[in-house]
């Protein structure tokens, strides 16, 4: 008899890779592929909104006072039948894993502790995977992970591919998922071109060398997913599972125009990309990118530290300079505003807080190098600070631990907020003055009667508007001011 298989998704985020929503993931659609019937697809807010409804007759997912409940906003189900779901199912694959935390608008993932929690009362086979599997998973920055074997997951499967000739059916036959996703044109799409670390040796917090050897996917092959993902509804797209995207094809030029190229004749709305070595960034490369990619892109740059001793001490995968060319670069080919009102394509920054060899003064050369990028008149997208998750089996783990964390936590607090207040306030208003008309914002979370809306995309800012507008709709806005790191509008009518 054919088993019955039902998907569990708890959302991931990793060095390359990201499927919290609104992103789709790689992770569940190649899950699904390995079966002979597409399994059921519930999210983690399915089993939430199974516990919710046990204290509270009427769930108000997005009340009129107070936040949209976003732990639940992206169920699939009403509560019946996500409970006739884990009720019947033979089995259940969760996946899991955030590795590289961040701040999430409209979606919450889910932990070990939480999902083992919730599917208590429900008894079936469970096998869990994801990036959780290589390190563990956690989505508070500067805390232990949690392990799947602590926290009592007893079936454990990588799903690993040897080759992506091989991955090549499941994914294709993995991605009518999309039929299951609700909001699928708010949605983007995550594309997987590449996977583990080009460098020789990896930087010492990361897990991707843990994880692959280093491969690349065909252009044929990505395209081929991406035409097959649009006719299931697919409409934006991101090249953001791999480590490096400038690094495709070790930096063949040719390659990478043949993959942009073919995308871009799907004409997707959304055409982004993410996860950029600075030490890769040049200009052939960048030109590519500016010519295919759809406005508002922004290659992330994991930089981590502008320390000299703390690129060294944790071997990042760049020098001082190298970062302040690749920023220069990107800025000259990308800083010009596309139809969106957005930047056609731009750095952004990644730092790393508890890195080995942290001292105060590390802090102090952070901040001088964002000054100086101010300082320049170039542009950034955004400055993404994280306190270090040291992950079993990284270096970093290893020889450092939390120990500077430890040390350094109480500097952290102020030096994040010097940083929001004198680089990101005024890098705003340089990228967005007031007055700049962005188009087409997805709205996705009310608070109270301000509702939050985002382009889709890469890394798109978040605009505020004090008007309670109808969820899943797009709106044009007007720039009228600034907050930390989002901005208030005003919709154009
Ligand atoms: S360059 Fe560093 S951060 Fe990027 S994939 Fe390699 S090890 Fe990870």
């Amino acid at each position: 008899m054919t088993q019955t298989r039902a998907i569990l998704d708890g959302y991931t985020d990793e060095p390359a890779g990201l499927g919290v929503p609104p992103f789709v993931g790689v992770w569940p659609r190649y899950v699904a592929g390995l079966h002979p019937q597409t399994p059921t697809y519930l999210t983690v807010d399915d089993i939430r909104l199974i516990r919710y409804v046990s204290f509270v007759d009427n769930v108000v997912i997005d009340p009129p006072v107070g936040r949209t409940h976003i732990e639940v906003l992206n169920h699939v189900h009403d509560v019946e039948t996500s409970r006739r779901i884990l009720e019947s199912v033979d089995s259940l694959v969760i996946v899991v894993g955030v590795q590289t935390p961040g701040k999430y608008l409209s979606a919450r993932p889910g932990t070990l502790r939480e999902i083992n929690k919730l599917l208590a009362p429900f008894d079936v086979h469970r096998t869990l995977t994801g990036p959780v599997l290589t390190g563990g998973t956690q989505f508070r920055g500067g805390a232990l992970p949690q392990l799947p074997e602590a926290e009592g997951y007893a079936d454990l499967q990588p799903f690993v591919f040897e080759s992506y000739d091989e991955l090549q059916p499941y994914a294709l036959k993995g991605a009518t998922l999309l039929r299951q996703i609700p909001h699928l044109p708010d949605r983007i799409v995550e594309l997987e071109t590449g996977r583990g670390c080009p460098r020789e040796s990896g930087c010492s917090f990361c897990t991707e060398p843990l994880k692959h050897k280093v491969q690349w996917r065909k252009p044929e092959h990505i395209i081929e997913e991406a035409k097959l993902l649009k006719e299931l509804g697919a409409r934006a797209f991101r090249l953001g599972k791999q480590s490096c995207i400038y690094s495709y094809e070790g930096g063949d030029s040719q390659q990478l125009e043949v993959l942009l190229s073919g995308l871009h004749a799907l004409q997707p709305t959304v055409l982004h990309l993410d996860n950029a070595n600075p030490a890769m960034v040049n200009r052939e490369r960048t030109e590519l990118f500016v010519k295919y990619l759809t406005p508002g892109s922004t290659a992330a740059m994991g930089i981590e530290s502008f320390d000299p001793e703390v690129m060294q001490a944790n071997n990042l995968n760049s020098t001082y300079d190298m970062a302040f060319s690749a920023i220069e670069t990107v800025n000259q080919l990308g800083g010009w505003r596309g139809d969106n009102g957005c930047h056609a394509l731009l750095p952004g920054v990644n730092i790393l807080l508890g890195l080995a060899g942290e001292t105060p003064e590390t802090l102090d050369r952070n901040f001088a190098a964002l000054k100086r990028i101010m300082d320049e008149g170039w542009l950034a997208r955004r400055i993404n600070i994280r306190r270090v998750v040291p992950f079993p089996g990284t270096p970093l783990y290893e020889h450092t631990g939390r120990k500077l964390l430890r040390e350094h936590r109480r500097r952290y607090a102020a030096w994040i907020d010097r940083v929001r207040r004198e680089i990101d306030i005024p890098m705003l208003r340089r990228l967005f003055p007031v007055g700049t008309v962005l188009k087409e914002l997805c709205s996705e979370v009310h608070n109270g009667d301000t509702t939050f809306l985002r382009q889709i995309g890469s890394y798109p800012i978040v605009v505020a508007v004090q008007e309670r507008l109808p969820l899943h709709e797009r709106f044009d806005v007007r720039i009228t001011g600034y907050m930390k790191r989002s901005l208030a509008a005003e919709r154009v009518s």
